[in-house]
């Protein structure tokens, strides 16, 4: 049977195979791990609980099986040493989750795991690597329906490089058919008092050292049916493999992008120049107000606060505190954008609107555009100054003050998906 037809029987049995896991003693799951990953880089610790999207990764490789209907049990085998780095890892666990020490070799730590099952005596297991995260609910109700009281299943992907196996010295003996010729993934399914058997008696047995599960089923004479497997389930095995896994976990984040506008009035009072978006234009009159009264600036303020809740201009510098009396307020607008970069955000655009009758604003548009540059650091392409009067209509109109509306987008940290 074709690789595709075995794939297409498994969804066919989906509907049935999730009725009968309720009434034959269920499913149980054994997450394996318990290794060091010392292939991904010694230094930053055991791979399992390095994070992606800012959640260890062993927590979401567990998450899958924990949200996942047909799962019972679960027993996860953990390195002695890593109690505290998984407790603190995965947070508060649900009862049906059960953690054992794993032994020696992945083998023993599969054997203890599958031990700790034996009272529960679930009609089939999953054993799957705790360094698989990226496993799907449709790959578990594969490998599930898969199982039979007979037989296990396994997940595989043909392979697509073409296979050579090559001499002692560097060359190529010869090439190999790769037709009917998988790779194998996990989780791989069984009966599981079959599979405990077989690895007890592997375990007594005491010879060849098995790298997978299937591979004792293989031994012990249990057949295992293919199903389908994912690209995407891959094992993190190198330190190269957990960057890009990080790298897909952003692309994947769900993109947080936000707006936030201010608007700010200032009254004109006697004066011989006004400061507008950091930049002193001479002017018979000055704008009235408690630091240096720019109002494009203030209005930029609040726009940018607003894009992360962090109140407004009055929140953080209050109008009765006397040291900013005369302040420029390009401390408003730098105090700000610090609170934003505090959150991760990045500024992607401003854009001010002045509204007032006079002073023109074209001659001085490049300069408040530098200056905002150098307060936001941001490139001008990202800043838009404008100006309109107000058609002489109202105080603007009359000449009485200036009006300014600001707009911010910044994009944050997205939520990274389960
Ligand atoms: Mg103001």
């Amino acid at each position: 049977m074709c690789f595709e037809s075995l794939a297409m029987l498994a969804w066919r049995n989906y509907g049935c195979g999730m009725r009968n896991e309720l009434e034959n003693g269920g499913v149980a799951a054994v997450i394996v791990a318990a290794g060091r990953g010392e292939r991904a880089g010694k230094a930053e610790g055991p791979k399992q609980y390095r994070t992606l999207g800012g959640k260890a990764i062993i927590a979401r490789t567990l998450h899958h099986f924990l949200n996942h209907p047909a799962i019972g049990q679960i027993v996860v085998a953990i390195h002695k040493d890593d109690e505290a780095l998984f407790a603190d890892a995965v947070g508060p666990l649900p009862e049906r989750v059960s953690i054992v020490f794993g032994g020696a070799t992945r083998q023993e730590s599969v054997l203890l795991a599958l031990r700790a099952l034996s009272s529960a005596n679930p009609a089939k297991v999953l054993i799957h690597d705790g360094v698989r995260p990226f496993i799907s609910a449709d790959l578990i109700d594969r490998v599930v329906s898969g199982v039979s009281p007979e037989s296990g299943a396994l997940p595989v992907l043909p392979v697509v490089e073409t296979l050579k196996r090559g001499t002692p010295a560097g060359y190529v003996a010869e090439t190999l058919d790769r037709s009917g010729i998988y790779a194998a993934q996990t989780p791989q399914g069984f009966p599981f008092s079959a599979i405990l058997t077989a690895h007890e008696k592997a375990h007594s047995s005491g010879g060849k050292e098995f790298t997978d599960d299937a591979s004792i089923a293989e031994w012990a004479g249990i057949p295992v049916r293919l199903v389908e497997g994912e690209p995407d389930n891959i094992k993190l095995t190198w330190a190269r493999d957990i960057e890009m896994a990080q790298q897909r976990m952003a692309a994947l984040a769900f993109p947080d992008v936000r707006t936030g506008n201010g608007y700010d009035v200032h009254s004109f009072e006697e004066g011989d120049h006004v400061t507008l978006c950091g930049v002193d234009i001479p002017h018979p009159k000055r704008l009235n107000g408690h630091s240096d009264a720019d109002v494009a600036l203030h209005a930029l303020t609040d726009a940018l606060l607003a894009t992360c809740g962090a109140g407004d201009i009055g929140t953080h510098f209050p109008p009765s505190d006397p040291q900013w009396r005369g302040a420029a307020s390009r401390i408003f607008v730098e105090h700000a954008a610090k609170i934003v970069r505090a959150k991760g955000g990045r500024i992607a655009n401003v854009d001010i609107t002045l509204i007032s009758e006079a002073p023109k604003i074209g001659p001085h548009r490049t300069a408040m555009t530098e200056a905002l540059r150098q307060m936001l650091n941001i490139s001008a392409d990202r800043i838009s100054i404008k100006a309109t009067t107000n058609e002489k209509l109202g105080f603007i109109g009359r000449e009485e003050g200036i009006a300014a509306i600001a707009t911010a987008s910044v994009i944050y940290p997205g939520e990274t998906p389960e």
